[in-house]
C-alpha cells in the first residue's frame, strides 16, 4: 500500500526530535499504514473499536487526574495515577489543538497487567487507531490494552 501525502508528514513528525524527543515510530520497520492496519486488524479479532478504548482511557485518566491519592482505586479493581508535567504536544497528523503531556498508569489488579498511556496516545487511537511503533517509549499493544482496560 503506497503511502499517502499525509501519511508521509505524519511519518516525519513522528522522527525523533520533531515533536518527541524519541519519536513515535521506535524500531518499527513497517509502513505508518501498515503498523495502523495490523493493530486494527488485532482489535477487530479482539472484539473491540478504537474510540471504545479510548473512551475507557479517557475515563481512567479524567478520574485519576485531579486526584490527591498516590493511586485511584476505581470500579473496585483498577488502581489508575495520572501525573501532568508541563508542557504540550500536537498531533502528528496536523489536527488542531494540543495535548497536555499527562501520563496515566493503569494497574488492573484483577488480571495484574498495567499500561501506561499519554493524553496524546488517547487521541492518537481515538482519531488514527495508532498505537505508536514497535520499540517506541509508548507503543501499547492492542491485546494488552484490551486486558488491562476490559477483563
Ligand atoms: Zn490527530
Amino acid at each position: 500500500m503506497k503511502p499517502t501525502s499525509k501519511e508521509l508528514t505524519a511519518t516525519q513528525r513522528m522522527q525523533p526530535g520533531v515533536i518527541t524527543l524519541s519519536g513515535f515510530l521506535g524500531s518499527d520497520t513497517r509502513a505508518l499504514n501498515e503498523i495502523i492496519a495490523d493493530d486494527a486488524a488485532m482489535l477487530e479479532r479482539l472484539g473491540h473499536d478504537p474510540e471504545e478504548l479510548a473512551d475507557r482511557m479517557e475515563y481512567f485518566t479524567r478520574t485519576s487526574w485531579s486526584s490527591y491519592l498516590d493511586e485511584e482505586l476505581i470500579e473496585g479493581k483498577y488502581k489508575a495515577q495520572t501525573d501532568v508535567y508541563r508542557g504540550k504536544l500536537p498531533c502528528p497528523y496536523g489536527h488542531a489543538g494540543l495535548y497536555r503531556k499527562a501520563i496515566t498508569r493503569l494497574t488492573n489488579m484483577q488480571n495484574g497487567i498495567s499500561v501506561v498511556w499519554t493524553s496524546l496516545n488517547i487521541h492518537l487511537i481515538k482519531a488514527h487507531c495508532f498505537f505508536e511503533g514497535r520499540g517506541s517509549a509508548f507503543r501499547i499493544e492492542p491485546e494488552t490494552l484490551v486486558k488491562a482496560l476490559f477483563e
